[in-house]
This record gives C-alpha cells, structure tokens and sequence, in this order.
C-alpha cells in the first residue's frame, strides 16, 4: 500500500461527510455521520475510525487530513473563528484533532474547499484558474489562481456572496445590506417570487397553490407563462450576472463555475447570463473569454478538496 492516501473531511450543519482520497482524487471509500457541534472533534475523529475501516486501511497508510468548515476559520492557527449554524466560536479543531490522530491536519472554510475540488476533479480540471459561485441557501464560493487555491488572509477572504451590488441594498444573512447574497441565493429568488405573488394577486404563479409552496424553480417554471415570473427571472439573472461580471474583471478567470440548486435550470440560467455579460466584462471580443460552466461534483466536491488541501 502506497503511503499517498488522505482524509477529506467536510462538515456541514447536519452531516459530516468523510472520505478517504488517493492523491489522484479517487475517493477510496466514503460515508457520513451526523453533525454533533457540542463534540466536533471527537465526531471527525470517530468518522476517520470508520473509513479507515470501510477501506481496510491502517493508520499508517492515511498521511494528512484536510477538513473544510462551515464559517470563518483562521487556516494558520488551525481554528474555527466562528460558525453560527454550529454556535462555535474560537474552536481550535487542528489541534483538538492532531493531537489525537497524529497526522497533519489542515483546515479551510467548506466553500473555498468545495472550489478545489471542483477545480482539481470536476468541471474545473480543464481550466488554470477558476471562480466558482454556489447557488443555494446562501451564495458561497471560492476562487482558484494558477490551481491554487486563493483564500486570503488566514482563509478569510473569498467571500464572494458578500461582495456588495447594491450599497445599502435587501438585508444579508451576514448582517449587511446589499449583498449578492442577498439577490442571488435561492432563498433570494423564493422571497422575490413570493412577492411577485403577495404583490399581484392575479399572477398566474398562484397556480402552485400559496406561498408555501413556492421553490426555486417555481419563477422559471412560470417563465413563458407569466409577466411576473419572468420579471422575477429577469431580476434574478441580472443581479448574479453583474456579480459574475465583478469576478470577471477582478480575476479574468478562465471559467466561472456555477454551482448550487438553482443550476438544474442548466442553459435557461446559462444563456441570459451570458448575454448581458457581454456588456459587463471589460473589453469583451478583446479580452480572453471566460467560459460559463455548471458544476460536476455535486456532493464530493467539499470532501475532495479538504483532501487536496494536503495534495495542494
Ligand atoms: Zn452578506
């Protein structure tokens, strides 16, 4: 047995995910236990026990772990500053956890590690340099330069879906205002077609039944059918397009990759982006174009790249 293997550990509100990765990104064995916040450590380190297990590996055999977390971490000192949805704060885990497995341990914010390994395994594999932006609860992401991943200060930065569009903008889950987060998020697009409704009663998106039953699909359901819907779509796009736009001429990446929920919607997301980037990218035609890709690594993505940040 080769000595090249490595943990990839991705911690999430409710499961932690786990697999063991050889270094040229083949998950060896995976699985998944729930998320205890009261005992984190102990829980990442009973979840190693078991995929060490599944694939019939001794401790010898497995030469670093990576761990990619829900919050703001301080990747130098090892320690998890602060993740509300787990109510942690100043949680040193590097060293909770090394000094028990007595392997290297490395962290990194669950969003940026979601982005290597979409960079190293998925879509990204084609490209040098990449930013990806998910689509879901929240806008997450993470940003990838010449195949490094690029994490700021300590791991702090890369906050895209806190990039401001709109100063003194809709209120941020972060407490701010004006965030792509808040206009590009799922829960964006569900509260914008729940008001398109509240607003006009006669919207033939009241066809769902109530609010309750609005999702993010339902405006693109509706698109065709309905002014309202497509106002909805429309303002949607237009917010994550200029947001895109904003990567774009930052980093002039490669390729920006989309992930999330909100991208089953595939070319009828893709297309109208695309278009109203060509107005919004500095010097498009001149410039190097950047491609606009959807994701591949649906739910391994976050384990694969807290294992490439030993082999990155
Ligand atoms: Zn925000």
């Amino acid at each position: 047995m080769t000595n090249n293997m490595f943990y990839g550990i991705d911690v999430g509100g409710t499961f932690i995910k786990g697999a063991i990765v050889a270094d040229g990104g083949k998950i060896v064995y995976s699985e998944k236990i729930p998320t205890d916040p009261d005992n984190l450590a102990e829980c990442i380190l009973q979840l190693c026990a078991i995929l060490k297990k599944g694939a019939n590996l001794t401790q010898k055999d497995i030469c670093g772990m990576g761990i990619g977390l829900p919050g703001l971490v301080d990747t130098e000192k090892g320690v998890l500053l602060c993740a509300e949805n787990l109510s942690l704060y100043n949680y040193p885990i590097k060293e909770l956890v090394e000094k028990e497995i007595g392997i290297p341990v490395k962290i990194a914010n669950d969003a940026n590690a979601a982005a290597l390994g979409e960079h190293l395994y998925g879509v990204g594999k084609n490209y040098r340099s990449s930013v990806m932006i998910t689509l879901g609860t929240g806008v997450g992401g993470g940003i990838v330069i010449d195949g490094k991943l690029f994490e700021g200060n300590r791991g702090a930065g890369a906050e895209i879906g806190h990039t401001v569009i709109e100063f003194g903008g809709e209120k941020c889950s972060c407490g701010r205002r004006g965030c792509l987060e808040a206009y590009a998020s799922a829960t964006a697009l569900i509260r914008q077609t729940k008001k398109a409704m509240t607003d006009n009663p006669k919207s033939k998106l009241w066809e769902i039944g109530s609010l309750d039953a609005v999702d993010g699909k339902t405006a693109f359901d509706f698109y065709a059918l309905d002014a309202d819907a497509k106002n909805v779509v429309d303002g949607y796009v237009e917010k994550l397009a200029s947001g895109i736009a904003n990567f774009i001429n930052i980093f002039r990446p490669e390729a920006i990759i989309l992930g999330g929920g909100v991208c089953a919607q595939g070319e009828t997301l893709l297309r109208p982006i695309k278009k109203l980037l060509e107005n919004e990218i500095f010097a498009y035609g001149l410039s190097p174009e950047v491609d606009i890709v959807i994701a591949e690594r649906k739910n391994d993505a976050g384990a694969l790249g807290a294992a490439s940040l030993l082999i990155n």
